[in-house]
């Protein structure tokens, strides 16, 4: 049987399974991710993830591998991450050609394919998931920051070396004097990731009420009534909202498709987009738009990495 191998690396674990054409996952194994220690200890422990699965994988034709790497940004053609802010001990890693050297030196050489973890999950969503039925669309993932993938033509839009369609880093300002725009981790003022990230939530409820709490908490919060909850969770509609009129009016979208941790908060969140978008998009566009929620499973970074092999074969 041929099976890819598809690699998730995130800030905290490294997740890795093979991947039947079907999309069927096998041996699933998961590592801790070294990212505070330097390049080599992560390239090592990256390896030790790869080797462990290979020596799972038995007599199965490997077709290529896929990783679904943090970022930005990265680099497709040299196969590097360059920086990652979740990943501070790690650098300029050359991870393809790491990994094509300890290949070769068990006699393999297979495609290897890298891209920004976001964009790896948009083409899950395109051959795994609730993508498989458009050609145009966008996946925005809701987690610990904001991140985003962009399927045109049913490929992935990846721009000038894997970072295109960073929708975290589009500046949204609510207005009035109450929601003061933040700074954001890429030194920018009030980008989307300020706002509608598990970390914006955060944010703007301590500033509201003094009180620390995690995201899953304010959203119980707010479906109880909590007014600051609430008004929160409205702020960081409204902000989704409004960046999915400009991607429609700009690329004429089918779906824009909502993941991630923040997913759980889909009733709050999804009126709130559908009020702005109902009355800010061109009836033509909207009345064929699906915008929706997916909360995905914890495979689903290990069959986008996979699915990397699909788009550029
Ligand atoms: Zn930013």
């Amino acid at each position: 049987m041929s099976l890819i191998l598809g690699i998730d690396i995130g800030g905290t674990t490294m997740k890795g399974g093979f991947i039947d054409p079907k999309g069927n996952l096998t041996a699933r194994h998961v590592v801790p991710t070294p990212g505070k220690e330097n390049n080599e200890v992560f390239l090592n422990a990256l390896w030790e993830l790869i080797r462990e699965l290979l020596d799972l994988a038995g007599d199965a034709e490997l077709i290529g591998m896929g990783i679904g790497a943090p970022g930005p940004p990265i680099h497709t053609g040299k196969g590097m991450i360059i920086e990652a802010s979740n990943m501070p001990g790690v650098k300029n890693a050359p991870v393809v050609p790491f990994i094509r050297e300890k290949l070769s030196q068990r006699g393999m050489d297979i495609k290897i394919k890298i891209n920004n973890d976001a964009n790896a999950a948009a083409l899950g969503q395109l051959y795994f998931g609730q993508g498989k039925e458009f050609s145009n669309f966008a996946v925005i993932t809701l987690g610990t920051g904001v991140g985003g993938g962009l399927i045109l033509n049913k490929r992935l839009f990846s721009g000038f070396h894997g970072n295109a369609f960073e929708a975290g880093h589009i500046p949204v300002f609510y207005p009035g004097n109450d929601v003061p725009p933040r700074r954001c981790g890429c030194g920018s003022l009030g980008c989307l990731e300020t706002i509608a990230s598990a970390t914006g939530i955060k944010a703007y409820y301590q500033l509201f009420t003094g009180q620390e709490k995690r995201s899953i908490e304010i959203a119980d919060l707010a479906k109880a009534g909590d007014a600051d909850a609430k008004k929160v969770f409205h702020i960081a509609g409204w902000a989704l909202g409004h960046v999915c009129v400009s991607l429609v009016h700009i690329l004429n979208l089918e779906a824009i498709i909502f993941t991630g941790g923040l997913a759980k908060a889909k009733d709050l969140l999804l009126p709130e987009i559908e009020a702005i978008t109902q009355e800010r998009i061109f009836p033509f566009l909207r009345d064929r738009l699906k915008i929706f929620f997916t909360e995905g499973d914890e495979n689903s970074g290990i069959k986008g990495a996979a699915s990397l092999l699909f788009d550029y074969a």
